[in-house]
């Protein structure tokens, strides 16, 4: 079923989780995320969240005192991280009806943090909620999964049409540096888009080039409504060049992880695309 349906479901029915975890590229992640937060403490009568009330409105601003943030500060989410977040979620909801903490890029939690985490899983309070997003689930212990419900976006859906995102990429596969390096500079400073989710988007733009060079089935594709730039992209390069170009992104992915700089990636990215 589509995430935001059975989430909206599971309000209404008072059938909520104690602990989630949401898997879709970050900024995606962490909408179903606060929409799970707005969700629970919703104040309207009917359809919930109704994203008008005060508490759906202070949620979606980052400002209710329920429902908090836990995200990495550097490198990684550390146990002290963990330890905050164990503090917070066991005391009663100040005005909401749950506690909700959401924590960001869950697969950035050491392994120390994770095993705490996992002691809060183990015996979770009465009226709160854990929400874990991550691109990576892979990127969990095995235990912490088995805990949570995972919740995926249905393929195809929800993949948000970025316009810088397409930008960047169409300026890169083009080989336009100068039109690239002007969106790659903006990509890297706009705080509400994320260079991973681009890297993410971009993966599967070139997944679906892939498979329409080789299936010439649009109805394969996975982001929908694509079928134009599609075709129109996917008559340029031959299967081979754009598996090196596959492979160049996943590399600058795993990177990333690792924390190379962000602008120095893309740009090293660009004369990687440029040479295939
Ligand atoms: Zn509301």
């Amino acid at each position: 079923m589509e995430a935001y349906g059975f989430i909206e479901k599971a309000v209404m029915q008072g059938r909520v989780s104690h602990a989630y975890i949401i898997n879709a590229a970050q900024q995606q992640a962490k909408d179903l995320a606060l929409f799970l937060a707005k969700g629970v403490n919703c104040t309207a009568e009917d359809r919930k969240p109704c994203g008008r009330c005060s508490s759906c409105r202070r949620i979606e601003a980052s400002n209710h005192p329920d429902v908090t943030i836990t995200q990495a500060g550097g490198a990684s989410i550390g146990i002290d991280d963990i330890r905050q977040l164990q503090k917070e979620i066991f005391i009663k909801p100040y005005e909401g009806k749950k506690r909700v903490s959401i924590i960001l890029q869950g697969e950035k939690m050491t392994v120390q943090a994770q095993n705490s985490l996992l002691k809060v899983l183990e015996d979770p309070p009465g009226d709160g909620i854990i929400a874990i997003t991550t691109a990576n689930p892979a990127g969990l212990l095995p235990t912490i999964l088995s805990r949570c419900q995972v919740l995926k976006p249905e393929t195809g859906q929800n993949i948000p049409d970025h316009h810088l995102y397409h930008e960047t990429m169409v300026s890169m596969m083009e080989e336009d540096f100068t039109r690239a390096s002007a969106a790659i500079d903006l990509l890297v400073r706009d705080t509400d888009r994320s260079v991973e989710d681009f890297l993410d988007y971009m993966l599967l733009q070139l997944r679906d080039l892939l498979v329409l060079k080789l299936a010439q089935k649009e109805d394969l594709l996975y982001i929908k409504d694509n079928g134009e730039f599609a075709r129109r992209t996917a008559e340029r390069f031959t299967p081979a060049e754009l598996g090196r170009m596959i492979e160049a992104v996943s590399g600058a992915r795993e990177n990333l992880r690792q924390n190379a700089n962000a602008q120095l990636t893309l740009e090293v990215l660009l004369l990687d695309i440029q040479e295939v």
